[in-house]
């Protein structure tokens, strides 16, 4: 089972409820999905970095609710603890951002995408969000299942949910907004693609607000985090 685990929930503008950036250990590696303002510190007190065989960083987009203490990770795991982590993201803007903030390009591993003897793969999905910004999901295979988180995005592709429809993938992990925007999936957009019967299996984070419950009895599932 791909079991994702949550360090926040919460948007860019609800810092209460932390980042919404998860991960989930997998044939002895670390994969980390996102790594926002918040993370680092989280895992500095939480994590022995060094007792797994390798550590990734999948990354959604730049946003700094999503990458934001990426650099701190890449000194601290290089300079501190002698390791090198694997920064996996589509597009190589990554490499720009931590260029601009000192990380030099062997402090850490560029992937495009995960290796090919990597315990999972990781299917990049490209998803509207910021127009200034590719942003991507990943469909998440490993561990006998697969499931889709989402990142930031606008909508529910429709692969996506026509393979959660079809039991292809376990479970969604997707932005839930409280109102319409042009960035990020309000819940009523989950609503009209998802019923009822199936929404128990998608596990709405990135909340910009208080309305937890309300997903709950609308049906959804909510991603809680670890304190
Ligand atoms: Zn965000
Ligand atoms: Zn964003």
């Amino acid at each position: 089972m791909l079991d994702l685990k949550f360090l926040g929930r919460g948007a860019a503008f609800y810092p209460v409820e932390g980042n919404t950036n998860a991960y989930f250990e997998a044939g002895g590696d670390l994969f980390f999905l996102d790594f926002g303002e918040s993370a680092f510190e989280k895992v500095y007190r939480r994590f022995d970095l060094t007792r797994y065989g390798r550590v990734y960083v999948l990354l959604t987009h730049l946003h700094a609710d999503h990458a934001g203490s990426l650099a701190s990770l890449m000194s601290y795991t290089h300079c501190v603890l002698k390791i090198q982590v694997t920064v996996v993201h589509p597009v190589d803007t990554v490499v720009r951002m931590l260029a601009l903030q000192g990380i030099a390009p062997d402090f850490y591993r560029y992937q495009p995408a995960l290796d090919e003897d990597c315990p999972v793969s990781a299917r990049p999905v490209e998803v509207p969000h910021a127009q200034d910004m590719r942003a991507f999901g990943y469909v998440i295979s490993g561990e006998g299942e697969t499931v889709y988180f989402s990142g930031d995005s606008a909508i529910l592709p429709d692969e996506v949910a026509r393979e959660y429809l079809a039991g292809k993938i376990a479970r969604l992990y997707h932005d839930t907004a409280s109102h319409e925007s042009a960035g990020h999936c309000c819940y009523r957009r989950l609503a009209e693609r998802i019923p009822p019967e199936k929404r128990a299996g998608v596990n709405c984070m990135h909340l910009d607000g208080d309305y937890a419950g309300m997903l709950r009895e609308m049906g959804f599932s909510v991603v809680e985090p670890e304190r």
